[in-house]
């Protein structure tokens, strides 16, 4: 049995920090790279679920795969969800893969659950660095598989035909929802509490195999990927002007004028003039 963990590195902003020459992304000199959070958490629940079944006896052995689409660099969180239980890592990379927007990336992860065939696929609710809250999803899609979205609390046996969860809603509701699987859920921070590796563990991380796999490996071309695969392109990435606040003293005559001076500003018309 099969639990697949889609994992993403995510990208931080060093203090200063430079745009791209294209303007569509933070130059990547500036950024600090770690597992995202969500994802985390949704490896916890995925090597929890394997050990409280091999604690119970169960008949086959539970395996859990990260799987992550990028770079070379993503090595060290793949590194980091074996450290933390993993029984293997996928690491999908080709250039083309390059400008992927979620739709592009869940075709990828995708076509590494076909070829897995796993019991159930586990991604984070969001990323911390995009926040498109999209990937899980749009992969059960590709999948046709049964989804839930923001799972805070799950009951689920490996190889059972139903799993059951709670998702929050507004408002202190909770949605209590069982699915069929095989299903993609997102999952959502707090719903364990995710280990820290040991340093032997990490040792033992660090000679593990990642399996390194290529678009044509499993099934797609550069055109399903990239920006031809994408259903969205980041057209700029640029920082908003500040917001400027002014409190405005003096008598309701003094503060009229100045208001009127404001506005007579923003409009362009110079400060000269008539009276407020
Ligand atoms: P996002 O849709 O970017 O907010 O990301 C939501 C979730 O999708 C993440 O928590 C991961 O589980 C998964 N995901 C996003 N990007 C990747 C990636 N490059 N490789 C593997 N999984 C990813």
């Amino acid at each position: 049995m099969k639990i697949l963990v889609a994992v993403k590195q995510v990208a931080a902003l060093d203090e200063d920090f430079a745009f791209r020459d294209d303007g569509r992304d933070v130059d990547a000199d500036f950024l600090i790279r770690d597992l995202n959070e969500w994802d985390d958490f949704s490896l916890e629940e995925a090597v929890k679920i394997k050990e409280t079944a091999a604690e119970g006896g169960a008949a086959s052995s539970v395996e859990v795969i990260a799987v992550s689409v990028g770079p070379e660099e993503v090595d060290e969180s793949l590194r980091k969800c074996l450290a933390k239980g993993a029984d293997r890592a996928i690491r999908v990379w080709d250039a083309a893969i390059e400008g992927s927007d979620p739709i592009a990336i869940a075709r990828v992860v995708a076509a590494v659950a076909r070829r897995e065939a796993p019991d159930m696929l586990f991604a984070g609710v969001q990323s911390s660095d995009q926040s498109f809250a999209a990937t899980g999803i749009a992969t059960a899609a590709f999948l046709d598989w049964p989804h839930a979205a923001v799972v805070s609390q799950l009951n689920y046996t490996p190889g059972a035909q139903r799993a059951l969860f709670r998702r929050e809603l507004e408002g202190g509701l909770l949605h209590e929802i069982e699915i069929q699987c095989p299903a993609v859920l997102t999952v959502q921070l707090g719903i364990n509490t995710p280990r820290y590796a040991s340093l032997r563990s990490i040792k033992q991380a660090a000679a593990k195999p990642i399996e390194i796999l290529s678009l044509a490996n499993i099934g797609l071309n550069a055109a399903d990927v990239g920006e031809s695969g994408s259903a969205s392109r980041v057209r700029r990435m640029y920082i908003p002007d500040k917001a400027r606040a002014e409190l405005i003293d003096g008598d309701v005559a003094a503060q009229a004028q100045r208001l009127a001076a404001i506005i007579r500003e923003f409009k362009g018309a110079g400060t000269g003039g008539g009276a407020a």
